[in-house]
């Protein structure tokens, strides 16, 4: 297992204490692996600086070169990183192999291309006797700093656009699930040149701090929670650096009598239990039209207990654990606190399961209030709420009704309905009659405490760049 950091080209030793990654299916260590140092934190900047400016004067077609191999070498990868992937994370291999290693990918693929087309948007002459043109130059180095629920992903969706537009990168996975950021490591090292990618391994407060912290970084791009998010915003004011927030989400999902339910009802079983519910965009949070509302319920908590829960080498697994004992701990206090409501109806789950690992079963909790805390905060674990609504008004209310801005959508046959809610809902997203499905060539990202910036998309490579003024005098 590859556990060393890249900084500056090397893959070395971690020289900071030493912190334990588990396998939440088990409840094992997988490695003790040492955090960077204060003194290796700073040597990743100080190398993505001096990698800066040749890089950010490579030709596009050179950056996208690189980039196209990355995706290569991934994808020749593919069984290594994906069993990685699974073991740290409880998540079927299966999964892991078919839908994340091609969507990873596809992603460097993406941006490889858009870096070629990456242009400023005007040229001319606006005062006479002068030219005026518009640049989108990158920024410097870029702090990015990656969560625990799609490992690989989050560091496909922090690299590609950030080395694409021109910049370098020090990037900190999550200390939980470092593996496979680390077997990429060893797959870049030998590909950028020095310094244009440096990966670190380490927790918030002793090596994410320090990073976001350090006077040469020019950004901060960071996926994970509000608090997280609030946190780094607070602490990167003082020297004025730009930050780049997707954070938390609770998506309200409005399924209205006229929908195809079996249609709904397959759709919630598969995007709000994937990856076991751990996804800021999960479709946790149901409003259910009364006319259908008995029999959604039903045929929902049917459905949703049939799926298998298992190990991550089972084929037949659908189901992992959550990632730490501290979250399920965290998902089980939701679902008491719930359960003890005495207007809630478990319909089926409720419960963490005996043994070493972290599961917890695929929860239905029915006839939800809207100020009900499961309704309000991000539980991030395999429980929905259901909430009934009498019309379209009381629906967009309550669905507008949230801190969160992330992700959303309308079950419905009338398109006039699907259109006028998806023009008003306050979230980033809006899918009709379906959830949770994302393309590289569109922006994923938030509004409100969900956070702000663009995640893939050229709204995503834009994001990474600074417009600029240069002017020519005749
Ligand atoms: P987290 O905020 O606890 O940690 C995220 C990352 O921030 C980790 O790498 C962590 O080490 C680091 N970190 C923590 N404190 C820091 C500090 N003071 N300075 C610098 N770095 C620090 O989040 P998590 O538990 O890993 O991930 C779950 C959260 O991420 C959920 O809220 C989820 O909704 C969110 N998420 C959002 C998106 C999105 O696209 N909007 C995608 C995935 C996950």
């Amino acid at each position: 297992m590859q556990t060393r950091l890249l900084i500056n080209g090397q893959l070395v030793d971690g020289q900071g204490d030493p912190y334990a990654v588990y396998n939440p299916s088990e409840g094992a260590v997988l490695a003790n692996i040492p955090e960077a140092s204060s003194t290796q934190v700073d040597a990743a900047v100080q190398a993505a600086d001096q990698a800066f400016d040749g890089w950010a004067q490579t030709p596009p077609k050179d950056r996208a070169h690189l980039l196209l191999k990355l995706a290569d070498l991934i994808e020749a990868n593919a069984e290594h990183l994906a069993r990685l992937e699974s073991l740290n994370c409880g998540k079927p291999y299966q999964a892991a192999l078919n839908d994340e290693i091609p969507a990873i990918a596809d992603v460097f693929r993406y941006f490889a291309g858009a870096s070629r087309c990456l242009s400023g948007s005007a040229g001319g002459e606006y005062l006479p006797g002068h030219t005026s043109m518009i640049r989108r130059d990158p920024l410097g180095v870029i702090a990015s700093i990656a969560p625990w629920n799609y490992p690989l992903m989050m560091v496909a969706w922090k690299l590609a656009p950030a080395l694409a537009a021109g910049n370098t990168v020090v990037l900190k996975p999550s200390e939980q699930t470092p593996l496979t950021a680390l077997a990429l490591a060893e797959l870049i090292a030998g590909l950028f040149p020095a310094g244009v990618v440096n990966i670190l391994f380490g927790r918030g407060p002793s090596v994410g701090e320090p990073l976001v912290n350090h006077s040469k970084v020019r950004m901060v791009s960071l996926t994970g929670s509000v608090a997280t998010g609030a946190r780094i915003i607070a602490s990167t004011a003082g020297s004025v650096k730009r930050t780049h927030m997707e954070l938390g989400g609770k998506a309200p999902v409005l399924i209205f009598d006229d929908a195809d339910i079996d249609a709904a009802v397959e759709g919630i079983r598969a995007f709000a239990f994937y990856n076991a519910g751990q996804d800021c965009t999960a479709a946790c949070r149901l409003y259910v039209q009364r006319g259908v509302y008995e029999r959604f319920v039903n045929q929902l908590g049917e459905a949703v207990a049939s799926l298998r829960m298992g190990l991550q080498d089972d084929p037949e697994t659908e189901l992992g654990p959550l990632i730490t004992r501290d979250h399920l701990q965290r998902v089980e206090g939701f679902v008491t606190r719930a359960k003890a409501q005495p207007h809630i109806r478990v319909i089926t789950g409720g419960n963490r399961v005996d043994g070493p690992g972290y599961f917890f079963e695929p929860t239905v909790l029915a006839d939800a209030r809207q100020d009900d805390e499961i309704v309000q905060r991000e539980v991030f674990g395999p429980v929905v709420s259901i909430t009934p609504f009498d019309d379209e008004a009381q629906a967009l209310a309550w669905a507008n009704d949230s801190d969160y801005g992330l992700a959303s959508s309308v079950w419905t046959r009338d398109i006039g309905r699907a259109t006028r809610l998806s023009a008003r809902l306050q979230y980033g997203c809006t899918w009709i009659n379906t959830h949770f499905m994302l393309v590289s060539e569109m922006p994923h990202g938030g509004m409100k405490q969900s956070g702000y910036g663009k995640d893939m998309s050229m709204y995503g490579l834009e994001d990474y760049t600074c417009v600029r003024h240069v002017m020519f005098k005749h």
